[in-house]
C-alpha cells in the first residue's frame, strides 16, 4: 500500500494540495496585500488594481489547471455577452463610487443626510474596522439580494445573473447593470451611513470582489474549515442550482451569518455536483446582452406562468 501511495505523480500531489489550500490562500493572500497598500507607500487605489489583476490570471490558470465541472469551461469557452458584462463591472463600480463617495459624501457637510451614525471607531485595527464593515454591508447586501429573489419586479432584472447554466470567473459579474450597480451601491451607501472613511471603502470593496469572482471560478477549490463561516464557492453554487432548496438559499455576500440569523444558510454534504444550473424550463431567457437589457420590459415573453 505504501508503495501505491508514494507512487502518486509529484504534479497530482501538487493539484491536491493547491485544491486544499488555494480558496484560504487567494483569500488571505489578498487581504494582506490590501493592508500593505492601505498601511504601505504606494497609492491603495495602485495596489488595489495590481491585486485585481493578478486574482484574474491567478484563478484563469486555476480553471484551465483543474476545473471543478469540465463542461462549464474556462475562458477559452467565452461568448460575447460574458466579455461584454466584465468588462462593463470596472466602469460601473466607478460610477457607484464617484456618486455616492464623490458627490455624495463629500457635499455631507451642505446636507449631512449621508452619515446617520456617529459611531465609527476610526481608531481600532484596520482589520477589526474591515471585519464591522464587512458584516455591516453582508446585512445589507443579504437584503438587497433577498429582495431580488422575492420581489417580482426585481426578480426581472436579477434573473438575468440567474440564467447562467455554467459558472466560471468571467461570469462573476454577469448582472443586469443595474443590479450590479444596485449591490455594489447598497455596501457604499450602508458604509457612508456608518461614517465609514474612503480608504476603508475601497478596501472592502476589493476585497469582496475578488471573494466574487471565485465565488463564480470554475476551479475545484475545496474551502473545508471556511464553509462554516463564509457564504464560500459551494454556498454560492447552490444558489445558481435548479429548484429548491438551493435556489432560495445563500442570499449574504462573505460570511454566511446573516443567512445562518434568518435561516436560509444551505449547504450540502457532497458538494461534487450542483448540476443543473440556471432558470426553470418555465423561462425562456435570450443569450446576447442587447436583448437581455430589454428582458425587464418584455417579461410576459420571457416568462411563461403555468
Ligand atoms: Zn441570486
Ligand atoms: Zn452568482
Amino acid at each position: 500500500m505504501t508503495g501505491e501511495v508514494s507512487s502518486i505523480p509529484r504534479s497530482d500531489q501538487l493539484q491536491e494540495f493547491v485544491r486544499r489550500y488555494a480558496y484560504g490562500g487567494v483569500l488571505v493572500g489578498a487581504l494582506l496585500v490590501l493592508w500593505w497598500g492601505y498601511t504601505g507607500p504606494i497609492a491603495l487605489e495602485k495596489v488595489a488594481i495590481g491585486l485585481q489583476i493578478t486574482a484574474i490570471f491567478v484563478i484563469l490558470g486555476l480553471e484551465i489547471w483543474i476545473p471543478y465541472t469540465k463542461s462549464w469551461g474556462d475562458i477559452r469557452n467565452v461568448t460575447r455577452a460574458d466579455v461584454i458584462y466584465f468588462l462593463l463591472a470596472a466602469p460601473i463600480d466607478q460610477l457607484q463610487i464617484i456618486l455616492l463617495v464623490g458627490l455624495l459624501a463629500q457635499t455631507a457637510p451642505y446636507h449631512h443626510f449621508v452619515q446617520v451614525f456617529d459611531i465609527w471607531p476610526n481608531d481600532a485595527h484596520i482589520l477589526v474596522q474591515l471585519f464591522l464593515v464587512t458584516m455591516i454591508v453582508d446585512f445589507f447586501k443579504y437584503w438587497y439580494h433577498r429582495w431580488t429573489h422575492e420581489v417580482p419586479l426585481l426578480w426581472r432584472i436579477h434573473s438575468i445573473h440567474h440564467s447562467l447554466d455554467r459558472l466560471e470567473m468571467l461570469r462573476a459579474s454577469y448582472f443586469f447593470p443595474l443590479d450590479i450597480f444596485i449591490t455594489v451601491g447598497a455596501g457604499t451607501l450602508a458604509m457612508l451611513m456608518f461614517g465609514v472613511h474612503y480608504e476603508l471603502i475601497i478596501f472592502h470593496n476589493v476585497f469582496a470582489g475578488i471573494t466574487g469572482l471565485l465565488n463564480h471560478s470554475n476551479a475545484d477549490l475545496r474551502c473545508g474549515w471556511w464553509d462554516r463561516i463564509l457564504n464560500s464557492i459551494g454556498h454560492h453554487r447552490a444558489h445558481h442550482s435548479v429548484g429548491l432548496p438551493g435556489s432560495s438559499s445563500n442570499y449574504g455576500s462573505f460570511f454566511n451569518f446573516t443567512d445562518r440569523l434568518f435561516g436560509t444558510r444551505y449547504l450540502p454534504e457532497d458538494q461534487s455536483s450542483f448540476d443543473p444550473l440556471g432558470l426553470d424550463d418555465t423561462y425562456e431567457m435570450p443569450q446576447t446582452f442587447l436583448k437581455q437589457l430589454a428582458v425587464p420590459f418584455r417579461w410576459g415573453r420571457i416568462h411563461k406562468t403555468p
